[in-house]
């Protein structure tokens, strides 16, 4: 006997944007009966992840364009020597989030729902013997937490980071500034400057998001094994900020830290014959640039389609395995150095129209199209690197500061 139909560990992008798909009134919950929902999340504290922005691109007229924080209609990379590509990605544009307003929105539509909401840490969801799945935890009390239901979604991150050829870490830290004066063009997004110091190993780059001539997200990121200490962090914003980007004197009204695993490991799509991980932890994240949210927005679509349907919920992994393959190769040869990826990153910016290199990141480009793509890389470094890739194990990444004994 199920306690509900379907149970969602994890209230974030992915948990909370299923929740809501499945449990709203509209297409996508199709024409029968809705399904009885729960949503569970960590309780206030170490597994809550804190407040962030998320970015992605659309078409105007998209689902949460009500609750945007600001969008742009032009994006502009810009080289080591200071020479920027601006390119207007229309009819796409360049939209912003926060969580916290995601969340609110989100909340008072389950509210209005009917869908269950819990608190607990949860340590296990498995199948069940005689069909289901359940979820067991510990509540903000202590107490034992199960919860039993006929599908499981489970968006907790995996607790080791899973087998892979190439494991990079997108890692950065940024500064909601207010500055003196008008500093901005609030109509562009500079989505990579690589004005900033390289790294021995990956790369480096600032990325501006101006919400007004005085105000912005100003960050520091870097594509590379392992991250930093904040005070190094703060280092290299402080060096972008004042001498790359010359703000003049500036307030930090807020601040944003994260680490994106860039990974060519394989997710499973389902983990039970009733548990399907979702979000990050089902690989919504693309490899080759850490861009998840709009890659769990169209797998949970997927997913509750298919409930909707009555069909077991195995929809196709949130990236086509041609845009996987080609994340594997870039970074594998970003990681061993055999492509500069500042170069990389301009040269593709420069050479192919930014409608389609972001319809590409969003898997929504055709094999002709990728072909064109590719031709626009390093050709011979990106196909030494493919074809050395089959040959090569997936394994564990090793910790920062470890060394594998067989190398
Ligand atoms: C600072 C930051 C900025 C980012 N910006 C972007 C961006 O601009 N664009 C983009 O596309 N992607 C971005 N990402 C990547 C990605 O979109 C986010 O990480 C996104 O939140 C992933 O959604 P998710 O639902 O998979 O995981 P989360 O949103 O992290 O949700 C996981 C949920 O699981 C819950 N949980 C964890 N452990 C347990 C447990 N044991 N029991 C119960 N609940 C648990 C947590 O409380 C949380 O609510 C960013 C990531 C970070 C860290």
């Amino acid at each position: 006997m199920h306690d509900v139909d379907v149970v969602i560990v994890g209230a974030g992008a992915a948990g909370l944007s299923l929740a809501r798909r499945l449990t709203a009134p509209g297409p996508d919950a199709g024409a029968g009966q809705r399904p009885s929902v729960a949503l569970v999340d960590a309780p206030a504290g170490p597994l809550r992840p804190p407040p962030r922005t998320w970015c992605f691109w659309e078409e105007p007229g998209g689902e949460y364009d009500d609750v945007l924080a600001a969008s742009w209609d032009r994006l502009r990379v810009t080289a080591p020597d200071g020479t920027a590509v601006t390119a207007r990605p229309a009819p796409l544009r360049y939209k912003m989030i926060r969580s916290a307003h995601f969340e609110e929105r989100t909340g008072a539509l389950l509210s209005r729902s009917g869908c269950l909401r819990y608190e607990a840490a949860v340590d296990r969801v498995r199948d069940l013997p005689g069909g289901g799945a359940e979820v067991r935890g510990r509540d903000g009390t202590g107490a034992d937490f199960r919860l039993r239901a006929r599908w499981a979604f489970d968006s907790r991150p995996p607790r080791r980071p899973l087998p892979a050829r190439t494991t990079l870490l997108q890692h950065f830290r940024g500064w909601f500034v207010r500055t003196d004066r008008p500093r901005f063009d609030d109509g562009v997004a500079d989505l990579m400057d690589f004005r900033t110091p390289q790294p021995g190993r990956g790369l480096s780059f600032g990325y501006v998001l101006p919400l007004g001539p005085q105000e912005a997200l100003v960050e520091y990121t870097e594509f590379s094994p392992s991250v930093l200490t904040t005070a190094a962090y703060e280092r290299a914003l402080r060096h972008y900020a004042e001498d790359v980007l010359g703000l003049g004197p500036f307030r930090v009204t807020a601040t944003e830290q994260g680490v994106i695993p860039m990974t060519d490991a394989r997710f499973p799509r389902r983990s039970g014959r009733s548990v399907f991980p979702i979000g990050a932890a089902g690989g919504a994240t693309r490899p080759a640039t850490g861009y998840t949210f709009a890659a769990a927005q169209r797998h949970t679509r997927a997913v509750a389609d298919a409930l909707a349907r009555g069909r077991t919920p195995l929809v196709p992994a949130p990236h086509p395995s041609r845009s996987r393959l080609m994340d594997a190769v870039l970074l594998r040869a970003v990681d061993t150095g055999r492509v500069d990826g500042a170069a990389f990153f301009t040269g593709l910016f420069r050479d192919v129209p930014a409608h389609r290199l972001l319809r590409f990141l969003d898997g929504g480009t055709h094999w002709w199209e990728d072909v064109l793509i590719g031709l626009r890389t390093p050709v011979r470094p990106m196909l030494r690197t493919a074809l050395e890739l089959p040959l090569l194990p997936r394994r564990a990444p090793v910790p920062p500061g470890h060394r594998r004994p067989d190398r």
